[in-house]
Formats: structure tokens, C-alpha cells, sequence
């Protein structure tokens, strides 16, 4: 099986998050009119019988202007590194300006295969669409050019077909029917859990679990809803403690780390439920995809 991982880069806008929602012939990337919705990296898997690609959404390279700005970048730039290739994705319909000199500037450093992707061709006349790709390809040495559109799905067959090329023989790293990876929820389930357990020593046994119920966004700030599985009464009482103090310092740490880790300020609300078959009901929650994200954004 051939494998391996893609970063979706470009400005905000351009249309990475349609590309990827066609990639995988699925809706798993936020799509918005308004630039700057995909705030962390998003993974999205495709399986076929001779392999697996892992897409990585980005929020937008841009020009830093305020420190939200500055984390963005930071994430585009730690999605690009152990790629195996780039998608540079260009909204076709927008003139060439200087925000797509920094993101050039950035790749060239990168030496991995980059794939000029000209998106929004439904947009343009054949002329406009020639000179375009003729303009860019005098930049930079791409390994590849594409004129797509992703809204009508044109050329992205194509697309796939030769990404192929550049991915390695290796392994499969998702099970064939998983298309998408929020990994930011399986980070804060994890650094949860983790608290319990540091917090608690060895009372309560580690098939405590962790789920994340719900996570959205109001007026930008993340919230989140964790609720810690336990198999006892008596487990439960140890993880809330005394008038709660022992969930309160759970909460407090595993809030303190996710912050360092997304960077951004969090509501983190903990509650422990006792669920004697959990461990059964873990492989259903795992297909419901464990949460719902919910955006309720600016
Ligand atoms: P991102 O910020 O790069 O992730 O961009 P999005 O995928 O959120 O798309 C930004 C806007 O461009 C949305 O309004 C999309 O519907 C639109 N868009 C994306 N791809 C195309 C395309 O191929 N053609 C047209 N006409 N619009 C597109
Ligand atoms: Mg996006």
C-alpha cells in the first residue's frame, strides 16, 4: 500500500477546505466565505485499495498581523513538516500580490515537492486561467500544476491519481473507514485523562476514559466538555473529591496544558459519570466520532 501525508497550504480563502471536502468526497472541513475558519489542523483520510492519503487542513499562511494571526502560521508551518508533498492552493480569481511571495518564500526552504493547485477555474475564462499558470510557473519550480475547481469537482480526480505518485510504500495508519481526525479532541481527551490519573495515583485503574461530549466555539473562545467514564460509585467520589476539590484540580491542570498546546484561551467544563459497561460502549462512541463540533463563530 502506498502512503503518506499532504499539507493543504495557501492564503486564507483560496479554498483549501472545499479541496479537501472534494478530496474525500465528504464534508469534514469548515467551509466559510469569511477567511480564517479553519482554526487548527483538520486531517482527512482517503482509502482506496492501493492506498492512503492524510490530507492536512491548515488555516491560512498569511502575512501575521495580530498574534491569533501569528498561532495560524505557526500551525500551517508545523503541518508542513513531514509531508511528503504540498498542495499550494491558489484562488485563481485574485491577482498575484504579496502575500503569495511570503508563502513561496516559506516553501522554498522546505524542499519537499510542492503541487500549484489553481483553484476557482469555474470562475475564469481559458485565457486568464493559461496566463495564470504561465505567471507561476515562473516563481517556483513546482512539481507539479493543476487547474482545479473544487465547488464543481473539476480535475480533482486527476489530482489524486497523480498524488499517488509521490507517496511512499508503507503503512496504513488509519482504518480504511476513517475519512477524518480532529486530533485537537483526542489531545484534550488525553491530557485529561492523564491529570486523572497523575492526580489520583494509583486509585483509580487506567481504564478510566475520557470523553469529549461536545466542543464548540462561542465569540471565538473554545469550549469544551469532558466527561471522565468510571466503572464505581467509589471511583467516582475519588475523582470529584473532597466538595469537589479533586475534579477542580483536574480541571485546572489539563486546562492549563491544553492552552499551552492549542494556544488559545479554553473553557474546559469536567464531569464524571459512572458507566459500568463503558469499555462495551467505547467502540460505539468511537464511530459516532466521539463529539460534535460545533462552530458559532464571529
Ligand atoms: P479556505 O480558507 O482556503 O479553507 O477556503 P474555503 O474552502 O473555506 O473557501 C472559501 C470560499 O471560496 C468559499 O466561499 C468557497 O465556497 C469558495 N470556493 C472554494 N473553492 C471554489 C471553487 O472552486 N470555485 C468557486 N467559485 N468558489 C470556490
Ligand atoms: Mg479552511
Amino acid at each position: 500500500m502506498k502512503s503518506g501525508f499532504v499539507a493543504l497550504v495557501g492564503r486564507p480563502n483560496a479554498g483549501k477546505s472545499t479541496l479537501l471536502n472534494a478530496l474525500l468526497q465528504q464534508k469534514v472541513a469548515i467551509i466559510s466565505p469569511k477567511p480564517q475558519t479553519t482554526r487548527n489542523q483538520i486531517r482527512g483520510i482517503r482509502t482506496d485499495e492501493e492506498s492512503q492519503i492524510i490530507f492536512v487542513d491548515t488555516p491560512g499562511i498569511h502575512k501575521p498581523q495580530h498574534e491569533l494571526g501569528t498561532q495560524m502560521n505557526k500551525e500551517a508551518f508545523s503541518a508542513i513538516s513531514g509531508v511528503d508533498c504540498i498542495y499550494l492552493i491558489i484562488d485563481g480569481s485574485v491577482p498575484f500580490g504579496g502575500g503569495d511571495e511570503f508563502v513561496l518564500s516559506i516553501l522554498k526552504d522546505k524542499k519537499l515537492p510542492v503541487f500549484l493547485i489553481l483553484n476557482k477555474i469555474d470562475l475564469m475564462s481559458k485565457d486568464k486561467v493559461m496566463d495564470s499558470l504561465l505567471e507561476w510557473n515562473k516563481r517556483y519550480n513546482f512539481a507539479e500544476i493543476f487547474p482545479i475547481s473544487a465547488k464543481e469537482n473539476t480535475n480533482v480526480a486527476e489530482l489524486i491519481e497523480h498524488t499517488k505518485n509521490y507517496m511512499e510504500d508503507g503503512i496504513q495508519y488509519y482504518p480504511e473507514d476513517q475519512v477524518c481526525d480532529y486530533p485537537e479532541q483526542f489531545i484534550i481527551a488525553e491530557l485529561i485523562r492523564e491529570k486523572v490519573l497523575h492526580l489520583t495515583d494509583e486509585e483509580i485503574p487506567h481504564s478510566v476514559a475520557v470523553v469529549i461530549e461536545r466542543m464548540g466555539r462561542k465569540k471565538g473562545k473554545l469550549l469544551v466538555n469532558a466527561l471522565i467514564l468510571v466503572e464505581r460509585d467509589s471511583q467516582k467520589g475519588i475523582i470529584i473529591g473532597k466538595q469537589g476539590s479533586m475534579i477542580k484540580e483536574i480541571g485546572t491542570q489539563a486546562r492549563k496544558d491544553i492552552e499551552g498546546i492549542l494556544g488559545e484561551t479554553i473553557y474546559l467544563e469536567c464531569f464524571v459519570r459512572v458507566e459500568k459497561d463503558w469499555r462495551n460502549r467505547k467502540s460505539k462512541l468511537q464511530q459516532l466520532g466521539y463529539i460534535q463540533i460545533e462552530v458559532d463563530d464571529e
